[in-house]
């Protein structure tokens, strides 16, 4: 049986958006969350940007355990995104540990010819994406995607032919880019079905927001592909973040596919994903980009389940199914959350031993001797310079149990 799944592009897509960014530990962290919901893959970055190779090779060695410990990232892929060329794919195969990559290349006439100013032909974007493909096969890649890069407005032959040769080169999975947001559900569903029977790939829906389409665009077209007899993988992000008006939420995505009115009847999203995983991982991203969730936001805001006019309030307090479509645990809430007003001890840049043993205190872990502390110490305050921000009990929890690769995602060379 076809199954749906979920690639979070939050590491990528979400963190290429203009005028956000985030530190190598906080995308680690990400990585490390997205696992324990159960997402089938990250697209962690950009593998060749010589900043992202000591974060690549980390988190690849997070998903290694040894005697003293699990992996970190226990099931989770972990993919990179790379140009369609095949001296890109070459490098990023050479310089880093990666062995997941999704090849890009624009599809579109608008893009063949403004973009690209006439360079290509068709038959040269074939070309190039199939070449990329091979040298990522031959070069020890476990799964290469590829691209279509603004695929909505690409003629549908085009598509099929670009599928076609991706599949027969060895690509894994055929990445739908609606990159403009241009689709609606009544046009992406037949598009992606035809692409998913004719080239017989895999189908990954890549769906931003420009329009308030990306949600449904996403579910529509993965029960589309399923409809077709092929596996569909939807690119999500945490919150919506992503270029312009974002991407398709991985909340909404959930939820859409759990509890709307067909959709959710159907149970094609894979049982492995852990909702109630979701309102951390949804609080650490918003405080790591430093943005505010809206409180209407679908799963995770503050007022997704508050009420307060005189029928609401009556219906909720009855039975919460009268104005409530799921339950606020399904997502992981629900916990009282204390805050002081008194003394707060924090440690960081410049944090000392006495303060850096009393926040650990806090969270139930010592330390073995004078050395292990100064190690910890020295890595939290590398961390708080790079994250800019009151470091999370994640971050802290993180630089305690795996050190050595806490240091690779601190240190920065240009
Ligand atoms: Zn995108």
């Amino acid at each position: 049986m076809p199954k749906i799944e979920l690639i979070d592009v939050t590491n990528r897509d979400g963190e290429q958006t203009a005028r956000i960014s985030l530190a190598k530990i906080q995308k680690t962290v990400i990585n490390w969350l997205l696992d324990d919901l159960g997402v089938y893959q990250s697209e962690m970055g950009f593998p060749l940007s010589p900043h992202e190779k000591d974060y690549v090779n980390a988190n690849y060695e997070l998903t290694e355990g040894d005697e003293n410990r699990p992996p970190l990232i226990k099931q989770m892929a972990l993919g990179g995104w790379s140009r369609a060329l095949a001296s890109d794919v070459e490098k990023a195969l050479t310089q880093t540990r990666i062995r997941h990559l999704n090849l890009s290349i624009s599809t579109s006439e608008q893009m063949l010819r403004w973009k690209f100013q006439g360079k290509f032909s068709r038959a040269d974007i074939i070309k190039m994406m199939v070449d990329a493909t091979v040298a990522a096969k031959q070069g020890g890649a476990i799964t290469a995607g590829v691209n279509a890069e603004d695929a909505s407005r690409t003629d549908l032959d085009f598509l099929v032919e670009f599928a076609q040769a991706g599949q027969e080169a060895g690509a894994d999975r055929f990445r739908y880019c609606d990159t403009l947001g241009h689709d609606d559900p009544s046009t992406i569903a037949p598009r992606v079905a035809t692409i998913a029977r004719e080239a017989q790939i895999p189908v990954e829906l890549h769906c931003h927001n420009d329009l308030g389409l990306a949600v449904a665009n996403s579910c529509a077209g993965a029960v589309a592909v399923y409809d077709a007899g092929q596996d569909a993988y939807i690119n999500t992000t945490i919150n919506g973040i992503g270029e312009r008006a974002g991407n398709a939420d991985l909340v909404s995505c959930v939820l859409a596919l759990r509890y709307s009115a067909r959709w959710g009847c159907l149970g094609l999203l894979n049982n492995a994903i852990d909702l109630s995983k979701a309102y951390r991982l949804s609080r650490y991203t918003a405080n790591a980009f430093g943005m505010e969730i809206p409180i209407n936001q679908p799963g995770v805001g503050d007022n997704a389940f508050a009420h307060e006019s005189g029928i609401h309030a009556d219906g909720a307090l009855k039975d919460r199914q009268n104005y409530e479509l799921y339950d606020f645990e399904a997502i992981g809430r629900g916990d009282k959350i204390e805050t002081t007003t008194g003394r707060i001890i924090t440690t960081g840049i410049h944090g000392g031993k006495s303060g850096l043993e009393y926040v650990y205190a806090q969270m139930g872990l010592g330390f073995q001797d004078a050395e292990h502390t100064a190690l910890v110490l020295k890595l939290v305050q590398f961390a708080n310079l790079t994250t800019q921000a009151p470091l999370s009990p994640e971050e802290l929890w993180l630089i305690y149990h795996y050190p050595e690769q806490v240091r690779m995602l601190v240190t920065l060379t240009p």
